[in-house]
């Protein structure tokens, strides 16, 4: 494989200090990436030209490329990416809230949109459910390649640097699993003269890797963590999870328990609700048990289901009985709408559908 450039967007403010001299250069360079999207060289009008040439020859700025686009009924817009090498990842644009307008029409509040970002080509977890593991895994994406999803998605939707704008880690790939990518990757999202996201807006998803769970609290980012559970007993888990073999049910809550989490805040806890695997009361009974002593927050998410899987999509009304289970046990229970099902919702299924297409 050809050794892959740099980009610009691989660095925090203070290196890029270090890099470009003078100073206050990289200050204007990180305001040409973070606050007017800037693409190319070209459009960085107050850096001089031998500057731009230098910088050029070593780094790139934005990294990405959009191949494909698809918009949902419901604000949801999923994007195809190509990175330099040729490869493809998919980020989504999620509209979490309407823009709020009172009687005369003026705005109260704009609306609010949620980012969810890949970290990897691929997988090597391989959930049994999931159609990104379906194509293995590739390559971990670059600090630039995670950065760069939320700018080229920013900037095609014309969504100003300073709108709020939260992070889930919830696209292709465990993030776990591309560790110091992914600090990098964060640490860059935070920075004030960036695109100051702070760590509270930043949600990362992992299938459980408990040993790395630890390694992300000792580096205290400040992030929030989100725990793809999917099911209550070993046996089922690790049909579902094969890794959780080696990261059981226990170790997982284990390490949950010695993660430092904001104490006004509640680690979520995803279960993807297959029908007849899954879905079942005593199921319900059993995620209470597991999460007694934890300030946890659980998301049912419906089974999205796509050609060649063996699984099925829950019926509503186990759904709701699961939900209602959890909710009169004192959990606090959300059902995961689903966004963009018109689209291709769920992980690695836009990426799918293109390629099969070609
Ligand atoms: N690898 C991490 C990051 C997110 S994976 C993790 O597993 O937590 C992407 C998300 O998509 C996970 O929450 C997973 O449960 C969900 N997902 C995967 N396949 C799905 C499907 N077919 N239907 C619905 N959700 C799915
Ligand atoms: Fe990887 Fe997450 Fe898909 Fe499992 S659900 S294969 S961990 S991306």
């Amino acid at each position: 494989m050809s050794q892959l450039k740099p980009s610009l967007m691989d660095f925090t403010q203070k290196e890029l200090t270090a890099l470009v001299k003078p100073a206050f250069r990289a200050k204007q360079i990180y305001s040409w990436l973070y606050h007017n999207y800037a693409s190319t060289y070209e459009e960085m009008k107050n850096l001089p030209k031998a500057l731009k040439e230098e910088l050029a020859e070593k780094y790139i700025v934005n990294p990405l490329k959009i191949v494909n686009k698809e918009e949902s009924s419901d604000g949801t817009i999923k994007y195809l990416l190509e990175l330099q090498d040729g490869k493809t990842m998919e980020a989504v644009w999620l509209k979490m809230k309407d823009k709020q307008l009172d009687e005369a029409g003026n705005t109260i509040q704009e609306a609010k949109y949620t980012i969810c970002v890949s970290t990897q080509v691929g997988c090597k977890v391989g959930c049994t459910f999931c159609l990104t593991a379906k194509g293995g895994f590739t390559r971990d994406l670059s600090s630039a390649e995670i950065v760069a999803q939320v700018v080229t998605l920013k900037r095609d939707n014309n969504h100003k640097h300073n709108r709020k704008i939260n992070i889930v880690y919830m696209g292709m790939g465990e993030p776990l699993d591309n560790l110091n990518n992914l600090a990098k990757a964060i640490e860059i999202f935070k920075e004030d003269e960036g695109l100051c996201i702070g760590a509270k807006r930043q949600t990362v998803s992992t299938s459980g890797l408990s040993t790395k769970i630890d390694k992300l609290g000792e580096m205290d980012l400040g992030v929030h963590i989100a725990i793809s559970l999917h099911a209550v007993d070993d046996k089922l888990r690790s049909e579902l999870i094969p890794m959780n073999k080696a990261h059981n049910i226990n170790s997982i809550i284990e390490a949950v328990k010695r993660f430092p989490i904001d104490t006004r805040k509640r680690v979520m806890f995803e279960y993807l609700v297959i029908k007849n695997k899954n879905d079942d009361l005593e199921s319900a009974k059993k995620l209470v048990k597991l999460l007694t002593d934890i300030k946890a927050k659980v998301n049912l998410i419906y089974f999205n289901p796509y050609p060649g899987t063996d699984y099925d999509r829950p019926e509503k009304k186990d759904m709701l009985a699961f939900q209602e289970y959890l909710v009169n046990h004192g959990l606090l229970c959300t059902i995961r709408d689903s966004k963009g099902i018109d689209i291709s919702a769920a992980c690695g299924q836009l990426k799918e559908k293109t390629q099969g297409e070609i």
